[in-house]
């Protein structure tokens, strides 16, 4: 492949990522809100422009952006029943004892050391605003968001990492 071939596959790579992110159902928004509610108690001035700034720079990364596109592919995929059993019923259920959802948006966190670890494992357990509707039974009969929560909170969780290494100024 020639390099203009890779910067226009970066390009689509990107534009799918954010238009997924969208058709599923999340906005920049929520993304906003789970940052919020994860950095708030320490930065008590912190605004929604400082989040929006981090979420954005989180969102360009590459390795991000697949991440996306793989949980979110695998998520449509289950929907239309298009799996391989075991695999269909274990996401069209998100069995816990799966567990790759988890893995795959810790590729996600990685990326921004270990503050995002913890704010991770936060949202995932207490599940405020977005992360709860896309968690709820009623209102998302045939939907799976398997993989999507945990991209969601990792998202917030990667843009809280770098937010937090900014504001002390190691990165
Ligand atoms: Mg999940």
């Amino acid at each position: 492949m020639s390099n203009m071939n890779y910067a226009v596959r970066d390009e689509k790579v990107r534009e799918t990522a954010y238009h997924l992110l969208k058709e599923r159902g999340v906005t920049m928004d929520h993304l906003v809100e789970l940052v919020m509610y994860l950095q708030k108690p320490y930065f008590p001035d912190l605004d929604k422009e400082t989040c929006e700034y981090n979420i954005k720079k989180v969102l360009q990364k590459r390795e991000i952006q697949n991440a996306i596109i793989t949980g979110i592919q695998l998520d449509i995929l289950a929907e239309k029943g298009m799996l391989i059993e075991p695999l269909q019923e274990m996401l069209a259920q998100d069995e816990g004892l799966y567990g790759i959802d988890e893995v795959l948006a810790l590729s996600i966190v990685n990326v921004y050391g270990s503050i995002g670890f913890t704010n991770y494992g936060y949202v995932d357990k207490v599940k405020p605003g977005i992360l709860k509707v896309l968690n709820q039974k009623e209102g998302n009969e045939g939907v799976v968001h398997t993989f999507l929560d945990d991209i969601v909170g990792a998202i917030a969780a990667a843009a809280s990492s770098r937010l937090a290494h900014s504001r002390f100024g190691t990165r």
